[in-house]
């Protein structure tokens, strides 16, 4: 059994805490691991580190910063592969889906290495009389991210490449659950040549967690997790003075709109509610089907749901694997019997599946709600599995009203083929991330991705130029080199002439 441990200032780091968290193997249910939980000293030692390699850092040219990122870039796509054979043995999604998240994280490092270009200032040359005034970015220092479960490689790649990017130094601490591609990735960076003590990476739960939002040398931080957690960080992270964005959960709306093409999407709709069991904080979790394509949208889900092969994600025919642990398998299982006795219709009901050769692992099969009612848990709730809700709504704006009353605003989409419709959704929604026919519109590297309300506490959405703003902190230079001729006393305001 391995054990998972810290990578401080370049090298791996025993837990000296005592204390271990279980890594297991959803697919068998056997615990293939122990990850060190780092106590308040472990935390202090990497953030110390990070100060200490921010001194040289800061001041690396950026051409040095941009050939160590394309090195990288090379580095984590050379062992793609592996990070993803990681991914799935901890977390459990299919070998595929496990790569495409490689490769989606691997966008924010391209990003990255366009640094130059990102950092570049402005200058307004005789703004008055011989006087240039310039604006440029200057990296915060030490910053912390803080990551969820379900990306163990796309969500720390969403912050550490554009983090030291911008010539700061990091403190990572990923998900207690799945920890092994993370670590992975830190070492690569190692690897490739960034050094050490820029990117480091402490295991751990609340308690390192705790630290790093309190710590007087942590300048900002970075979040990804649920709802309540997200709010925790953001109010005492902010309380200590540091800057903050903290993305949270999320419940996506779709709207299937009458002159949509059904077919595409009730396919939309079963790959986006499904892949990944679900577990995609940009997941379709509610169709939204506008009177009167309601029971035909529900047949063409229902009949493509059923097909679904759902195994192990080392089987390269799995579509879907298990969840990430039973505790989790059962929560997401317990909604499909309280929504049919809260009024809901289960048109596919997946909880009793069992995987044969794998009865010990967390499967689940999926589930299909149609008639679900704004108070059900069913909708109340972020389930974060794979149970689809359909809702049925009279026309635009009744559906448009009931999207808009939700607490989360992360992603939406919209299926329809009239344009004029189309724009007024993507004007009037109320989230973050819309899709037109696109199911899951995260958006590409060099945009950012952000919700609103309750999916996200702060004003900067993550990577793209909100994440070069987020990891900078702005400086205007005013200058005047005086003509020879100048001279003599002013004690008026300046003013420009
Ligand atoms: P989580 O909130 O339980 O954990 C996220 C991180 O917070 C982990 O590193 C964990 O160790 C830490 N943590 C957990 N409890 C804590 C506590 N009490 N105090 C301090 N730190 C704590 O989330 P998760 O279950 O790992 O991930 C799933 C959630 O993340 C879902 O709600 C999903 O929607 C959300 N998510 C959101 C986005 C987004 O971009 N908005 C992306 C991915 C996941």
């Amino acid at each position: 059994m391995k054990t998972i441990q810290h990578w401080i200032d370049g090298a791996a780091v025993e837990g000296t805490s005592g204390r271990f968290g279980v890594v297991t193997n959803p697919a068998t249910g056997e615990q293939t691991g122990q990850v060190a939980l780092a106590g308040t000293a472990e935390v202090d030692n990497a953030v110390a580190a990070a100060a200490k390699a921010f001194t040289d850092w800061g001041q690396v040219s950026l051409s040095k910063r941009t050939q160590i990122l394309f090195d990288y870039r090379e580095l984590v796509h050379q062992h793609r592969d592996e990070i993803a054979s990681l991914i799935t043995a901890e977390h459990g999604k299919v070998h595929s889906d496990a790569l495409g998240e490689v490769a989606r994280g691997l966008e924010i490092v391209e990003l990255a290495c366009s640094i130059p270009q990102l950092l570049k200032g402005e200058l307004s040359t005789q703004v008055s009389s011989r006087v240039d005034v310039e604006s440029i970015r200057q990296p915060l220092g030490v910053v912390a991210g803080i990551t969820p479960f379900n990306f163990p490689a796309m969500v720390p790649m969403w912050m550490f490449p554009v983090a030291i990017a911008c010539g700061n130094t990091m403190v990572l601490k990923p998900s207690e659950k799945d920890p092994s591609a993370t670590a992975r990735l830190v070492e690569l960076a190692t690897q490739a040549g960034v050094p050490d003590g820029v990117l480091n990476l402490v295991n751990g739960d609340k308690e390192a967690v705790d630290r790093l939002l309190t710590h007087p040398e942590v300048k900002a931080v970075s979040f990804v997790g649920s709802t309540p957690i997200a709010r925790y960080v953001h109010d005492t992270a902010g309380a200590h003075g540091k800057r903050v964005q903290a993305l949270g959960g999320a419940k996506n709306h779709m709207l299937v709109l009458p002159d949509a093409d059904l077919d595409h999407a009730a396919d939309a709709a079963v790959s986006a509610a499904y892949g990944s069991a679900g577990e995609r904080c940009m997941a379709i979790s509610v169709v939204v089907a506008v009177d009167p394509i309601g029971d035909e949208l529900v047949d063409k889900i229902a009949a493509r749901a059923r097909t679904l092969r759902i195994g192990p994600g080392t089987d390269p025919t799995s579509e879907m694997g298990p969840l990430v642990t039973a505790a989790h398998r059962d929560k997401v299982a317990s909604y499909v019997p309280q929504a049919r006795e809260q009024g809901a219709e289960v048109v596919v009901d997946g909880t009793d599946l069992k995987v044969e050769g794998h009865e010990n692992g967390f499967f689940v099969g999926v589930s299909l709600l149609d008639k679900v009612t704004p108070e059900m848990t069913a909708y109340t709730d972020e389930i974060f599995g794979p149970v689809l809700a359909v809702m049925r709504a009279e026309s635009y704006e009744q559906a448009l009203e009931l999207i808009n009353s939700s607490k989360w605003g992360n992603g939406t989409a919209l299926f329809t083929r009239d344009g004029g419709a189309a724009r007024r959704f993507k004007l009037e929604v109320e989230a973050g991330m819309v899709g037109i026919n696109v199911p899951i519109p995260v958006p590409v590297g060099y945009h950012s991705f952000g919700g609103w309300k309750d999916s996200l506490f702060g004003d900067h959405h993550i990577y793209g130029n909100d994440g070069i703003h987020f990891y900078t902190r702005g400086k205007v230079v005013t200058t005047r080199w005086p003509d020879p001729s100048d001279g003599g006393i002013d004690l008026g305001f300046p003013a420009n002439s």
